[in-house]
């Protein structure tokens, strides 16, 4: 970890790697990455060590819980979701204020960019609900906060802007991870130690990351409004499986079943005798992004070759502007969507809410490194600019 940022070349040799052959290559034991790497990867990064990224397998571990020991345990919040907590009173403020129009049940289907001039001209939008088509014209310029599925429609359908920015097209060819999110309500309560927990090395997850959250016990004072706010008559559980393809193909009964009977029983007995009330089940297919081995080069940038089209998300590079907020996390995708509009400030393609000054975003780092992680970082550049200076490579390193 020490390592990793010694330079982009390091940095991209890492990236090539998987985060199963560093292990290896590192001398990890077997039971160490079974019992622990593994599960964490699947429920950090949704894939398992085969198939994510070292570089950002580090991150992860860095960022979720070497830099942030005394936080590293799952906060959920008091009441209702994220959704309705942060970012429902977010856009009534940018409605209300900033004259925001969100177009709800709307996809944006061709970015419109011109080839002689290579602007952007307009943005072609279709209701999921009437399939009508409009056109939005006089644009100044785009935010794509679409993830690698989203990016690949876009880019088939937008055939000049692949051509003026083939790095959103190289970024469109990355792929994206199945999650199937499911909801509980039990006729009992089942009390158990830890309210927030993970699923590891279950054969019943046919190969998918796993997590559940003991919501009533979680939300106990808003304990009503999960109940719609009805009188609650027992536990209500979040359980979410990620790299979850399989899971996604079974109904929704035998997801259930499943939970129901082969692996919640194993946190608690006694959830074998309790009856589902009500259940809710998701799938959301290609919907993470998958940060694969090598895919660093291939993530989209900030700022992209069409000067009026910006990028924000979790798998955006964002280069001078990088934060310390890694891996899928919402607080990453939420930043780089300031960043990205603080680029369109910033070079002057929109004006701030004054429309007199160019005012940025701030945005506030994450804590900063401890002195041992600064000092080793030093030392490690020190040792391992010579190593490299003598035509030597790092036996992990070597290809
Ligand atoms: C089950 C689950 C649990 C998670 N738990 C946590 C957690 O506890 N903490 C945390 O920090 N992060 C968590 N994450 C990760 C977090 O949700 C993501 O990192 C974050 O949502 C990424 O935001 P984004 O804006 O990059 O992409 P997304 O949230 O994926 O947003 C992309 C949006 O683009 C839309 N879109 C696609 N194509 C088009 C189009 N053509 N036109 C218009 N819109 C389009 C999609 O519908 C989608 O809404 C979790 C993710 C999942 C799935």
């Amino acid at each position: 970890m020490l390592d990793l940022y010694r330079s982009d070349k390091v940095f991209q040799k890492y990236d090539n790697l998987s985060a199963q052959s560093l292990f290896i290559k590192l001398g990890i034991s077997n039971r160490l990455i079974n019992e622990f790497l593994r599960p964490i990867l699947l429920v950090g990064l949704f894939k398992p060590p085969e198939e994510v990224s070292a570089a950002v397998t580090m991150e992860l571990l860095y960022y979720y819980a070497l830099a942030h020991q005394d936080s590293f345990d799952v906060r959920w919040i008091n009441s209702k979701s994220i959704a309705e907590q942060l970012f429902e009173p977010l856009s009534r403020r940018l409605i209300s204020r900033h004259h925001l129009r969100v177009l709800g049940g709307t996809f944006v289907t061709r970015l419109n960019v011109s080839s002689e001039t290579q602007r952007l001209s307009s943005v072609e939008i279709q209701s999921v609900q009437t399939k009508e088509v409009n056109v939005i014209d006089d644009v100044d310029a785009v935010v794509l906060a679409v993830g690698a599925k989203g990016l690949k429609s876009l880019m088939s359908q937008s055939p000049e802007c692949s051509k003026a920015a083939p790095e959103l097209v190289a970024a469109a060819s990355l792929g994206s991870i199945d999650v199937v999110s499911t909801r509980l309500w039990l006729d009992r309560y089942v009390l158990i130690a830890y309210p927030a927990n993970v699923f590891s090395r279950f054969e019943s997850l046919k190969g998918a990351g796993g997590t559940f959250f003991m919501l009533d016990q979680l939300q106990k004072e808003s304990e009503r409004a999960l109940w719609g706010h009805e009188q609650p008559q027992g536990s209500v559980i979040a359980s979410d499986f990620y790299n979850a393809s399989a899971i996604a193909e079974m109904n929704d009964q035998e997801i259930i079943d499943r939970l129901m009977h082969d692996l919640l029983p194993i946190a608690h007995p006694e959830f074998r005798n309790a009856k589902v009330v009500d259940y809710e089940v998701r799938r959301y297919p290609g919907s993470v992004s998958h940060f694969s081995p090598g895919s660093f080069s291939k993530r989209p940038p900030l700022e992209t070759s069409v000067e009026t089209i910006v990028c924000a998300g979790d798998w955006v590079r964002m280069g001078d502007k990088e934060h310390g907020a890694k891996g899928l996390c919402q607080e990453r995708a939420y930043v780089c969507g300031l960043e990205a509009g603080n680029s369109l400030i910033r070079r002057k393609i929109v004006k701030g809410s004054n429309q007199s000054k160019t005012i940025q975003h701030s945005v506030v780092p994450i804590r900063a490194d401890e002195p041992q992680v600064v000092l080793g970082r030093v030392l490690n550049k020190i040792v391992m600019d010579q190593i490299d200076a003598f035509g030597l490579t790092l036996p992990w390193l070597d290809s």
